[in-house]
């Protein structure tokens, strides 16, 4: 049963990757994020996915039905399953949903449609002419609409902004490479394409070429199975500009570290700009070779944080208005201190409050917006915290959270250590990171492996297995 759950877990959260990239992830942040799947049946082939009210369920039933069949049916590894999206919601509000679905039935205009938002959304690097258009097909994409002039900046991201800033004035000469570290949804990716605009529109006959880590290492990958490396050394050495994305994601697949390396000596010493994004500071990425990360480090780096509530209601009322909407400064504050995690979260956040306002014609302000919250509290207020899942587990377990967070490697801490990640994730409603982060400061991807870990133990350990159940009676009551 554990197994079974912690395999929904991984499936969805491959889903939200696909999604991420097909759909952008504006989309996946707006309108998945507060999904979950609660439960495959895999005899009657239904997939069950929990929404948190009626107006979400209706706009994922309208817009994402066959988006949602087609990719989870390929997770699961089967062909045309069913979907069916669940909401705990009250009929009243069902009542508004139906008149609503009506109405955008009517005049579907605000429905992000799937085909045409991809186009709409991510626009070719230099598409209007020819030469530009071959380089398109074979470099990655820059995206027009992050640009700096929209970058809202403060004390917590000044810096990164300034060393951006100063990168695309002068590539190659100040900062080399530039390094830019911070959590996740604090505007990374918005400035590594900011820089790609700002240097393209100085200079059309620049290649820019804007790439994540995991799609060079599947690129690599690629390149090797059909046998085309020169063509990808090629391809990477022509560049003037590299902007690689979550560098992270390079660990431990030493292979492509090693091509990567030499790609980035060549164009290094051909004073070519390079620019480094990142969810940690270099020392602390896991599983990367020394001479790699003595790269990464040699060069400026910058990190932003968690803005502030003056940052986030700036970045708001912008949004807004970009959107054609004011808002006020109390719907703003409401927002900014209702939303905590990060920007892409706050920005999802309005884009519902909008959609709602548009749907119902109501105007945006203080008594919608609690509105829009008070049903996707509830979903919160249904999971279970980190702190109840410690107690839980301190019943079964002779450790304290301290001992719990520390760096002690002792077996039988380390196992009640994994076991906790792994309830947390099954528990809660955190992210990987989040769970990390509580849990010691300790990486993401050292949270997926304990739970990889442990659905491996449950399944080869019937004690553990039985260990892990009567922890879990403890959430029952
Ligand atoms: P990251 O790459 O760090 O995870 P993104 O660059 O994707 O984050 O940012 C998430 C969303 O928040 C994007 O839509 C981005 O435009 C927006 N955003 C982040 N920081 C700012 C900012 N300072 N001003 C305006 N928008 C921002
Ligand atoms: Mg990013």
């Amino acid at each position: 049963m554990g197994g079974y759950i912690i395999v929904i877990h991984f499936v969805w959260e491959d889903f939200l990757k696909i999604a991420r990239e097909e759909l952008g992830s504006r989309v996946v942040e707006t309108w998945f994020k507060a999904v979950s799947m609660s439960r495959w049946d895999g005899i009657e082939k239904v997939i069950y996915l929990q929404t948190p009210n009626a107006f979400i369920c209706n706009w994922l039933e309208k817009n994402y039905r066959s988006f949602f069949q087609t990719h989870l049916g390929r997770l699961l590894n089967v062909a045309d399953p069913k979907v069916q999206f669940l909401t705990t919601s009250s009929k009243k509000e069902e009542v508004i949903v139906k008149e609503i679905s009506e109405k955008s039935s009517e005049k579907n205009s605000k429905a992000p449609q799937v085909k045409t938002y991809r186009a709409a959304q991510v626009i070719p690097y230099g598409s209007k002419n020819v030469t530009h258009t071959k380089v398109f097909e074979r470099y990655g994409y820059i995206n027009k609409k992050y640009v700096f002039e929209t970058f809202v900046v403060g004390p917590s991201n000044s810096l990164a902004y300034a060393a951006a800033c100063a990168v695309a004035q002068k590539p190659g000469e100040l900062y080399n490479p530039l390094f830019i570290y911070g959590g996740s949804g604090l505007g990374k990716t918005h400035l590594l394409h900011a820089i790609g605009n700002a240097i393209q529109e100085k200079n059309q006959k620049a290649i820019v070429l804007y790439q994540t880590a995991d799609r060079f290492v599947n690129e690599f990958i690629n390149a090797i199975r059909f046998d085309k490396i020169d063509r990808f050394q090629k391809k990477y050495q022509l560049v003037d500009v590299l902007l690689i994305d979550d560098i992270q994601f390079i660990s431990n697949k030493d292979t492509t570290q090693e091509a990567f390396f030499h790609i980035f000596n060549s164009l290094y010493d051909a004073r070519k700009q390079i620019v480094f994004s990142s969810d940690t500071f270099p020392q602390n990425i896991n599983g990367i070779a020394e001479r790699l990360r003595s790269r990464l480090a040699s060069g400026m780096i910058a990190d932003i944080h968690q803005p502030c509530i003056e940052v986030k209601m700036a970045i708001l009322k912008r949004k807004a208005e970009s959107s054609g909407e004011i808002l006020s400064d109390e719907v703003a504050h409401f927002l900014a201190t209702h939303v905590t995690s990060n920007i892409r979260e706050l920005e999802g956040a309005l884009i519902r409050v909008i959609a709602f306002a548009h749907l119902t014609k109501e105007p945006i302000d203080l008594s919608l917006v609690k509105k829009v919250f008070s049903h996707e509290e509830q979903l919160v207020k249904d999971s279970v915290d980190f702190r109840s899942v410690i107690k839980a587990i301190s019943k079964h377990f002779p450790y304290s959270l301290d001992e719990l967070r520390s760096e002690n490697r002792n077996k039988e801490l380390v196992l009640a250590r994994q076991i906790t990640m792994y309830m947390m994730k099954k528990k809660t409603n955190s992210s990987l990171r989040e769970i990390g982060a509580y849990l010691g400061d300790r990486n993401h991807t050292t949270v997926k492996h304990a739970l990889e870990k442990i659905e491996h133990y449950i399944n080869e350990d019937a004690a553990l297995q039985r260990h892990i159940n009567a922890i879990e009676k403890e959430f029952e009551h």
